[in-house]
Parts: C-alpha cells; structure tokens; sequence
C-alpha cells in the first residue's frame, strides 16, 4: 500500500490529507459541509479526493464520518449534525474517484489513528473521545475496533447524562454532547448573549449586538484575552466532558488514553480544562481498581508532528515528560496489529 486519502467529515469542515505508510500526512485540503444538502456533503468529498489526487498517487480513500455507519462501513445510517440518512457513502464515492473507498465513524477512525500511530500505539485498549460539534467516542478492545452488533457501538457522546436534559440530535434528551461538544458552547454563549447581561458584554462587543452570531472561536479568542465569563463557558463545557470521561474510564478500565481533540469550531489552541476537572473518577483503592493512563492526544496539531507526552497513571509518580514512541512507566508493547481499517 502506497498512498491514501483520508477524509474527515465533521459538522462543519470536510478535511483531507494523503498520508503514507508510516501516517505521515504529506498533503492537506479542506471544504465546508453543507451539512442540510446530502449530495453535496457527498460532491465536497470528492472534490476533497480529487484535488488531494492531482499531486499524489494514492490506491484509495478512507472516510471518517460523524454518525451511525453500518457494519459493512458503506453507509452512513444517521448523523445527528449532517442530514444524511441512509446515504451510501462509500459507493458514490468509488463510483465518482474510481477508488476503492471504506467508510467509518470518524471517531473510530481517530481511535484507530491514536493506536496505530499516536497516543494509544503501546496499549491494546484505549477510548478516544473527539470533541467537535457533538461528542464521538472510539474502543480499541484487545487490539480491534468494537463496533457492536450492528456497527453502531461506543457513541459515548449519546450517553444520558442529565434526564429530560437538552434535545440531542439523535432524538433522545440529555446526552453529553449537549453539554460538553462545540455546539453546548456556542449554545450557552448565546443564551447568555440574550439575556443582555453584563457578563455578556464582551462576546455582544464580538458579535456587533447579534447573539445568533456567536461563534465557538469568538468565545475561545474572548477566553484567551481574559473575559472571565467565556472563561467560565468554557470551565463548564471541561466540568461536563470530565464528568463524562471519569464515567467511560471507571467503567471499561482501558489501559489507553481517552483522548479529546480540539474543536471543530475552534482554532487548534482551543484551552483545555484544567487538570482538577479532569480527575473525578469514583473512588479506587490501589488493591481493587488497578490505574490507567489518560493522555491528551496531539491530533490536530501542526505537520502531524506527535507531541512528547506527560503519564498520569494513577498509581505512577512519574512527573517527567516520555517520549511520543515510549510511555516509560506504563508501557506494555503489544504486536504489531495485522490490518487497518
Ligand atoms: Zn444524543
């Protein structure tokens, strides 16, 4: 195998890049989604591959979709943020590029990213949770993809969290992307736009007066420059995914990284919860509940570079920085896997 494209889809930017055998990404381009129009989510894909094409000799096409993807990774059941239902991605994409095409949740496929070659490449499980406009959720168990019993398994970002909670796009209420994803951020920036409140003052001042024009990067540029109530926006979506990331990890113990990317919606600098709203895992006694190791993944960073990373096993007193290929002090080097997706 030579070259391949890979095609990110989220909400609101379609992303590809040619990587090679090694997971380098030696070229990179990107669309908007029109994410109400079905067959023109599926036209930018593949203008995607064919202007990736035109530099590089590539032998086929992987696509990371948000949503629901069939056993058969060919079509695409439901996606909470595109309007696509029941749409056979993978064969109007062969059909149009004459490649051989393979379609995944795009959180799978980040978490096969992170085993192969990033974060989780020393472990035989990991979750990867990517935030973007909603909440995906990846599992590597012993080694393989779970996709469960009809393709559709580990949407973490579907968990209930809140009962009667916010209307979640996948029809149900209460899901944690509705509290921790892109779109709560933007959500709640514009409630606390419309309200005129003082705290709001900054973010109105971005917008010129106009609540419904509040974007994610207005809020995290607001953060950076200091205004205190973004800052807040922003410490309630990290309070949320940590509740969410303390429940995944206590419940399926993984030995690898729940992994959040940065925002869609935001530039890659988007600030990260502190530490402390990270840690509220359940109680665990060194006899009882062996530790794990979460670690912040580099994906999205600048040249596919991998960063050096700090081991917060539990139980580890190691502070020091390890080096991206060698986590020293929870490393267990596992067979090389057979096949990727
Ligand atoms: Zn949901």
């Amino acid at each position: 195998m030579g070259l391949a494209i890979g095609v990110d889809v989220g909400g609101t930017k379609i992303a590809g890049g040619v990587v090679d055998e090694a997971g380098k990404i030696v070229a990179r381009t990107r669309r908007e989604t029109p994410s109400t129009d079905p067959a023109a989510i599926v036209d930018n894909i593949v203008a995607v591959v064919r202007d990736l094409r035109q530099d590089n000799d590539v032998e086929g096409v992987g696509v990371g979709s948000a949503g629901f993807v069939d056993a058969a990774r060919a079509t695409v059941l439901f996606a909470p943020n595109l309007a696509w239902r029941d749409v056979p991605v993978r064969d109007r994409v062969a059909a149009a590029t004459g490649l051989r095409v393979v379609v995944e949740n795009d959180a799978n496929a980040a978490a096969w990213g992170e085993f192969r070659y990033g974060a989780a490449e020393d472990v035989d499980d990991m979750i990867c949770v990517t935030v973007g406009t909603g909440i995906g959720g990846g599992l590597v168990l012993d080694g393989s993809i779970y996709r469960g019993a009809h393709g559709v398994g580990a949407e973490l970002g579907h968990m209930r969290v809140v009962p009667d909670g916010h209307l979640c796009g996948c029809g149900n209420r209460g899901c944690l992307e509705q509290y921790a994803s892109g779109s709560a951020l933007v959500r709640e920036a514009r409630a606390l736009a419309s309200s005129r409140s003082v705290f709001a003052a900054r973010l109105l001042e971005l917008s010129d007066g106009d609540p419904d024009a509040i974007t994610g990067p207005m809020v995290t540029g607001a953060a950076r420059d200091g205004d205190e109530p973004s800052r807040e926006l922003l410490a309630d979506l990290g309070r949320w995914l940590g509740e969410g990331l303390a429940s995944f990890e206590g419940r399926l113990r993984p030995r690898g990284p729940s992994s959040p990317r940065g925002c869609s919606r935001c530039p890659t600098a988007t600030p990260m919860p502190s530490p402390g709203r990270w840690s509220r895992a359940p109680p665990a006694t060194a006899t009882s509940r062996p530790g794990s190791c979460s670690r912040i993944s580099a994906a999205g960073s600048a040249k596919g570079s991998r960063r050096s990373r700090r081991c917060s096993t539990r139980r580890c007193s190691s502070s020091a920085e390890v080096s991206p290929r060698r986590a020293t002090c929870c490393s267990r080097r596992r067979p090389q896997p057979s096949a990727a997706i």
